[in-house]
């Protein structure tokens, strides 16, 4: 596992687009796994987060906001832990993206697999 700083709230972080989240008329433990959750139930669960994500129509701002927090739980903008874990490794601490936006510019690639055909198991 990759090492990783302490999440920290960016500077700049507004919280209104979380009002027009697709999640707030799901299943909220869909989002976060519980103590042990393991193999195919985890692997069912993250894809119904993400399932909920892409239809989510402030999808880039949730995982920009969790990429630039390093947020370390829970599936945002269809990104799971596993998902920012391996952006975590990729992007050098002192190059890591701080500004409003600046996540989703990096993790672009990223942002659009975590809801493609075959993440969401569809392909
Ligand atoms: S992208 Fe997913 S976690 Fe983020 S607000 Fe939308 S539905 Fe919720």
């Amino acid at each position: 596992m990759p090492q990783q700083p302490l999440a920290q709230v960016p500077k700049d972080a507004t919280w209104q687009w979380q009002d027009s989240g697709a999640c707030r008329e799901a299943d909220d433990t869909l989002f976060f796994h519980p103590p042990n959750e393991r193999g195919l139930a985890r692997l069912r669960r993250d894809r119904a987060a993400k399932a909920v994500c892409s239809r989510c129509p402030v999808r880039i701002e949730c995982a920009d906001y969790a990429i630039r927090s390093r947020e370390p739980y829970g599936v945002w903008g269809g990104l799971t832990e596993e998902d920012r874990e391996r952006i975590y490794a990729r992007i050098a601490i002192a190059e890591y993206p701080r500004q409003r936006g600046e996540g989703a510019d990096m993790c672009s690639d990223e942002i659009a697999a975590a809801i493609s055909a075959r993440s969401l198991g569809i392909a």
